[in-house]
């Protein structure tokens, strides 16, 4: 996965005797014994927040995320401009967060998610079985194999 741009914050002391830092969220002086560091800015634990949730970045610890002039946190950012992999079965993009079918290391839309060969769609707790990477159900699976293994097909 590429991401635009993933960035460390880390909270760091800030020194009394140094000159006084500016907020790059508010523009204020920081004046707490602690202050955030991020994108090479200082900012408020308040003032450094998810565009899109809210959330203080500062809290939740490790990164954000940039994209445009927008400050994001982990989960916005693969929620919006993340993806999971390309569907095994369509080929197209999965975005991040989308409920997805998995078989062994493939990954597929709900609705791509049927057996190759008939379309016969899957429930919780039906059987189905990955041959050559096509999804197959049980019928077509144990019919592909009957088929592969005698030289002359008994139909
Ligand atoms: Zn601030
Ligand atoms: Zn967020
Ligand atoms: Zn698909
Ligand atoms: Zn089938």
């Amino acid at each position: 996965m590429v991401f635009d741009k993933e960035e460390s914050v880390s909270l760091v002391p800030l020194h009394s005797k140094g000159k006084p830092r500016l907020c790059a969220g508010c523009n204020r002086r920081i004046r707490e014994r602690f202050m955030l560091q991020a994108l090479d800015r200082y900012w408020h634990e308040d003032c450094l927040k998810c565009a899109c949730c809210d959330c203080r970045l500062g809290e939740l610890g490790s990164t954000l995320f940039t994209k445009a002039n927008l400050i994001l946190c982990r989960r916005d950012y693969l929620r919006l401009f993340g993806t999971t992999g390309n569907c095994a079965a369509c080929g197209k993009i999965i975005p991040a967060l989308e409920m997805v079918m998995r078989a062994r290391d493939n990954v597929y839309h709900l609705d791509c998610f049927a057996c190759q060969l008939c379309s016969q769609r899957f429930y919780m707790g039906d059987m189905f079985f990955l041959k050559n990477n096509k999804i197959l159900c049980q019928q077509d699976y144990e019919e592909g194999h009957r088929n592969g293994n005698s030289e002359m097909p008994t139909r």
